[in-house]
């Protein structure tokens, strides 16, 4: 049988976004305007790195598609006199993981930067998209999580502050309205005390984690935990805290004793999804195993003793 002619197959219609209006708003009034007007049946697109993707897999089908890439002041990392910092819808994953302010005043996003993706899905991929598209594997919802970032969703009604608790809502599925921008996150200042780390196992190097965790703990003078926070990606529908094995670590010593009690108490709680990936056994075990290990690399950066 002879090859056939490239030219005479019909052309394929399944990787390919089905049609829609394109909009390119100069503002962030008129992008809101756009918003409000086509509510429900448009979508945002920042960096693009998901959104096209899912529209070329035909798993979204926006008849709108609002680009907010050309709208000045969004890039901004800002670092506050509290030292806390905000981060504008427009800071592309690469600009935080170059950024001088993020290194000295977010150690954990400049730990969780080298994670996400590839460079070249980084320049263009934006944090805050990360965040607005709330993939459960990613790991950006985990760092607002695990920090206690405050998120201000805008609509052409006016700003409001989401708690980052409260903003994962279900898989892909966000506290986010349909007329609203997710248009900053602010991390509260890193204590003098705090110390993360970020820990995930991924297929190949750039894919999403099959499950990951960003770990962060505050410890006093005399070793003892004061804060703990043990936020999970790719083991639940949502980013996941686990407050039963954070408690654990409350009041308790930073050492090997401690975290192995709250590795147990992660594996008996947690339930994650399986799929074509991983089993919920396998992933459950995963959890566990970098529970202790991400624990363990935390204390690592100030040399407390196990
Ligand atoms: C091969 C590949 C590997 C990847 N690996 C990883 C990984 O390991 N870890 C990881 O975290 N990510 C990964 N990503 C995703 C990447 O990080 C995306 O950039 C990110 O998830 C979304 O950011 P974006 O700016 O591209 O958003 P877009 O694709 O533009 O938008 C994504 C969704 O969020 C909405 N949205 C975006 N910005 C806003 C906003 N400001 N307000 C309201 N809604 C908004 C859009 O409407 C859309 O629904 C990967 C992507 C690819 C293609």
């Amino acid at each position: 049988m002879g090859a056939t002619d490239p030219s005479s197959r019909p052309p394929r219609t399944d990787v390919k976004a089905p049609p829609f209006t394109y909009h390119r708003p100069d503002t962030l009034d008129a992008a809101l305007s756009l918003l409000a007007e086509h509510g429900d049946d448009a979508k945002i697109l920042a960096g693009g790195q998901s959104l096209i993707p899912l529209m070329g897999l035909r798993m979204g089908r926006p008849d709108h598609i609002i680009d907010i890439g050309r709208i000045p002041g969004l890039s901004d990392i800002t670092v506050h006199d509290d030292r806390s910092v905000t981060l504008g819808a427009l800071v592309r994953h690469e600009q935080a993981n170059t950024s001088a302010d993020v290194a000295e005043h977010q150690p954990l996003i400049a730990a969780t930067m080298p994670w996400v993706a590839h460079r070249a899905i980084r320049t263009r991929g934006t944090v805050l998209g990360s965040i607005a598209h709330g993939d459960p594997a990613a790991e950006m919802p985990a760092v607002v999580l695990a920090t206690g970032a405050t998120l201000v969703a805008t609509s052409a009604s006016g700003r409001r502050e989401i708690a980052a608790r409260d903003f994962f809502e279900g898989y892909l599925d966000t506290a986010l309205r349909a007329d609203e921008i997710l248009t900053e996150v602010t991390f509260p200042a890193w204590p003098s005390d705090a110390v993360g780390s970020v820990v995930e196992v991924a297929r190949r190097h750039g894919d999403y984690a099959l499950v990951g965790l960003v770990a962060r703990l505050e410890i006093d003078a005399g070793d003892i935990i004061t804060n703990a926070a043990l936020a999970f990606f790719g083991a639940a529908s949502t980013a996941i805290r686990v407050p039963t094995a954070e408690d654990i670590l409350l009041g308790a010593r930073a050492n090997a004793k401690t975290f192995a009690s709250a590795a147990q108490i992660v594996a008996s709680e947690l339930n994650p999804p399986a799929d074509i990936h991983g089993t919920t056994a396998y992933r459950k075990h995963l959890a566990s195993t970098l529970t202790r290990q991400g624990l363990e690399a935390a204390v690592a950066t100030i040399g407390v003793p196990s």
